[in-house]
């Protein structure tokens, strides 16, 4: 991709109104664009990186043996009547249509997937089955400040669980912590999220969330000094030590969820009576979970963990792209071509190139590099040709080092 077509441009400034560091690295850098608060776009190189982190998120849904599908997001208030949500869902988006009918705009799935799954499960042989989507939720937030860790519009991954007995819940239930802990892993976050304990709300002791240790948090969680578990003191106040390993030493910490795992058991089955038919015959009650993870969100948390003083740091797997290629010609034509070239070979090669093919001055070549974050920038200049070919920065270090061409193009070789 040539920097100079690129659609979406680095700012000096972020907007006056955008307070968290996530919105403000995020919009300098031409990564999303505020259309109003809690809503935003994402521009291609934005996309780019939100694309990455949904193919970690769906492989390894796939690999839990989840089934993706697409469920609308304008709901019928009937769906959200039966389950007391109309009138209790304080962030429920509704929306009147000129026939005076009602709707509401889909905050989370359960209304919708329970009626859905009725249908297609009546017997024992139909369970386990998990199924999961990756779409666009709506949520009146009333505290739209921290960027798009808290959107009004937001992409969400909610997959549910249907199940025979709690026993064959609880036996997923631990599978999909393993599945959440690699996915922020995968996405470069894995050494400051903790599985944390959570109020169950009625119906099991806990819920978990993955909440990831940062400044930008909103809220308060107790790290355990040993095995690295925590709780959530908000929902579960009554906890004395770690409840995994009951070691005492806790460390407070501001965090912000990033993914929350729950057992609903039957709190949507039995409202839409959603059962099946045991061995003998009998009906019994489907017994469900359901597991979120907010992608924007994980995006803006990686920004806040790793970002820095110059701009935004991505961690590999999910850079916009693998190299960032700066031409440092100048007024030199045989090495504009040179850069040239190179960029042709790595795009020859499979291998994602931002080529910075602007008329600008060194400094703010660099100055951008760095706010956009890539991991590895690339420059080809007199200087880095005389000292025999391409000059490589790594984001997170100081000082480059120059290698020849072959030697750079090797580093791609699949
Ligand atoms: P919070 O306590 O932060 O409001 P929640 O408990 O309401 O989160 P869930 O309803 O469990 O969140 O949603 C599942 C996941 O979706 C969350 O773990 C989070 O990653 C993401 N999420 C929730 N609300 C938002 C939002 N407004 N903007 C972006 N992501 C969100
Ligand atoms: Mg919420």
């Amino acid at each position: 991709m040539l920097q100079s077509q690129l659609f979406g441009k680095t700012r000096k400034e972020a907007p006056a109104d955008e307070v968290a560091k996530n919105a403000k690295l995020l919009i300098r850098a031409g990564y999303i664009d505020k259309l109003q608060s809690g809503v935003y776009t994402y521009l291609p190189l934005g996309f780019r990186v939100l694309k990455k982190i949904e193919t970690i998120i769906r492989e390894e849904m796939n690999a839990a043996g989840g089934q993706e599908l697409l469920m609308p997001a304008l709901h019928p208030k009937d769906n959200w009547q039966t389950t007391g949500r109309w009138d209790t869902m304080d962030d429920l988006y509704k929306v009147m249509d000129s026939s005076g009918r009602e709707n509401a705009l889909g905050p989370t799935h359960e209304e919708i997937v329970v009626p859905l799954a009725k249908q297609f499960i009546s017997s024992y042989k139909d369970l386990p089955l998990s199924v999961y989507q990756i779409q666009n939720k709506f949520r009146m937030e009333l505290r739209a400040k921290s960027g798009i860790l808290r959107g009004r519009e937001f992409i969400m991954k909610d997959l549910y669980s249907f199940h025979r007995d709690e026993a064959d819940l609880a036996r997923y239930y631990e599978i999909m912590k393993g599945v959440y802990k690699r996915v922020f892993e995968r996405a470069g976050i894995g050494e400051v999220t903790h599985l944390t304990f959570a109020s169950g709300g009625s119906f099991s002791k806990y819920s978990h969330e993955f909440q990831t240790v940062t400044p930008a948090g909103e809220d308060i969680i107790h790290v355990c000094t040993k095995c690295g578990v925590a709780i959530n003191k908000e929902v579960v106040a009554d906890q004395k030590g770690c409840p995994e390993c009951g070691n005492e030493d806790l460390r407070e910490e501001k965090a912000i969820e990033v993914g929350n795992i729950f057992e609903l058991k039957t709190k949507y089955s039995a409202p839409f009576e959603l059962t099946y038919k045991d061995e003998a015959g009998n009906d019994q009650p489907v017994i469900m979970g359901c597991y979120g993870i907010g992608l924007g969100r994980l995006l803006g948390t990686v920004v806040e963990v790793l970002g820095d003083e110059k701009g935004i740091v991505w961690p590999e797997a999910i850079s916009p792209f693998q190299v960032h290629l700066i031409d440092l010609s100048g007024k030199n034509d045989a090495v504009k071509d040179e850069a040239k070239t190179l960029y042709e070979t790595l795009e020859g090669a499979g291998v994602e190139v931002l080529f910075d093919d602007r008329d600008l001055r060194a400094g703010e070549k660099f100055a951008d590099a760095d706010l956009l974050g890539i991991g590895l920038r690339a420059v080809v200049s007199e200087k880095s040709l005389a000292a025999g070919g391409v000059e490589l920065k790594r984001r997170t270090e100081t000082e480059g080092k120059v290698v020849s061409k072959e030697e750079f193009l090797k580093m791609f070789a699949k």
